[in-house]
């Protein structure tokens, strides 16, 4: 759930202030993720878009919710539904069953082709590097 932050900017001796919210006065500096774990929050919009927000990574059998058309992981919605939560984990809306979910193949496919050009980057990538030591080696 994303807290609304309001701030609005205050002109006063020529600098521009802003208010700090509740929010803003406790929260403390937060360090840098360096390691693995940034590779696991998609920063890419289309990839977000395609991603589960159960579990984090791209769809995987893809299920659309009928009442609000939110998506996730089949494994994922199911493993929900059956520990007694009966609402859409994005938006809360009453999901009271499988029944409510439909299949996504579009997404699939679309997931799928996300998938492809995963590999070929990292390919590429690799490619790259290897040169890149020929060269240092040469
Ligand atoms: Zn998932
Ligand atoms: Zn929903």
């Amino acid at each position: 759930m994303s807290q609304r932050i309001s701030k609005k900017p205050h002109i006063s001796n020529e600098s521009i202030l802003y208010e700090l919210n509740d929010y803003d006065r406790q929260r403390k500096t937060q360090t840098l993720i360096e390691d693995d774990r940034l590779q696991r929050i998609p920063a890419d919009p289309v990839l977000k878009s395609l991603s589960c927000p159960i579990c984090l990574d791209l769809f995987n059998r893809t299920m659309v919710t009928t009442t609000c058309l939110h998506r996730f992981c089949a494994d994922c919605i199911y493993r929900w539904l059956k520990s007694e939560n009966k609402v859409c984990p994005t938006c809360r809306k009453v999901l009271k069953s499988k029944r409510y979910l439909r299949s996504d193949i579009r997404t699939d496919s679309l997931v799928d082709m996300i998938k492809k050009q995963q590999v070929k980057t990292n390919e590429l990538s690799q490619l790259y590097k290897e040169q890149q030591q020929q060269q240092e080696n040469e």
